[in-house]
């Protein structure tokens, strides 16, 4: 069995919304969700899923799911591009979720200058309060960068040296530059279906998947979004079995087995987020 832990899905999202019990179904039984062109030889064993929130009600319904797999686990916050739109009662919404046993992370939070929908110094606020909630619960935060690093960076390495942050950059997009600094201050790095791409424009993110050392490693799917390769394009959405292909990528980048990538992914997933925290 390859044992798979997908740390980020929005499986709370409208995509899924018709047939998420067959979806479940499908997890705990390890079967991907299309047959391969080229099979796997080995099943798949689907060791986790990290829900994550974009606002107060996705976040509410990530709990929700938590409590219907033991494959899931939640993490609550407003996604940047929400936080345009986030009332008082959200923030309180997010709070008390935040503490509750079943969330295990505080996420997605984090800077998006690709899109325009929330101002960039209200984001930046947000991604402080979301810090200090982190540091308050002792629960890793789950960070979206999205063309933000000059931002990013400082705040991350102010919150770590000053508060003991910790936590996971999720679909890291960086080059080996960003990746190293993400490193330095503690960091692991999942990576998504981009790594898996083959456009050129991807290389420097593929140098940056051979430098994360093993204990900080970790894959995602990012579903629906971001379907790896070779699905990309023919499937209508993602789902949390195809972080296979991701690990399979960055076995092939990092010369080493899909074994010992989705055991060692497993283990850093387990350790991060399935150990009761103390607060
Ligand atoms: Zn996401």
């Amino acid at each position: 069995m390859i044992p798979i832990f997908d740390t980020h899905a929005h499986l709370d999202l409208e995509p899924f919304s018709n047939d998420l019990d067959a979806v479940i179904r499908r997890l705990e039984s390890g079967t991907l969700p299309v047959v391969l062109d080229e099979p796997l030889n080995q099943p798949i064993e689907i060791t986790g899923v990290l829900l994550p929130g974009i606002d107060a009600q996705s976040s509410y319904r990530c709990a929700e799911l938590a409590k219907r797999s033991p494959l899931f686990h939640a993490a609550a916050a407003i996604h940047p591009n929400y936080v345009i739109n986030a009332t008082d009662n959200d923030w309180k919404i997010i709070t008390e979720l935040a503490h509750c046993d079943s969330v295990v992370a505080i996420g997605e939070t984090g800077l998006d200058r690709y899109w325009d929908y929330t101002p960039i110094e209200q984001q930046i606020a947000a991604l402080k309060q979301h810090i200090d909630l982190a540091v308050q619960t002792a629960k890793p935060i789950q960070i979206h960068c999205r063309d933000a690093w000059n931002d990013m960076l400082p705040i991350l390495r102010q919150a770590v040296k000053e508060k003991n942050l910790t936590g996971i950059i999720h679909a890291f997009s960086g080059e080996p530059e960003q990746a190293a600094e993400c490193i330095e201050l503690g960091f692991y790095l999942s990576f998504a279906g981009s790594v898996t791409y083959r456009n050129a424009k991807f290389s420097p993110l593929w140098e940056s998947a051979k430098i994360v050392p093993a204990n900080r490693l970790l894959i995602e799917t990012d579903s629906p979004y971001m379907t790896p390769h070779p699905f990309r394009g023919k499937l209508k959405r993602n789902e949390p079995s195809l972080a296979v292909m991701v690990a399979v990528r960055l076995a092939e980048l990092r010369g080493t087995t899909l074994e010992e990538i989705a055991e060692t992914t497993t283990q850093n997933a387990r350790q991060l987020l399935c150990t009761p925290f103390i607060s």
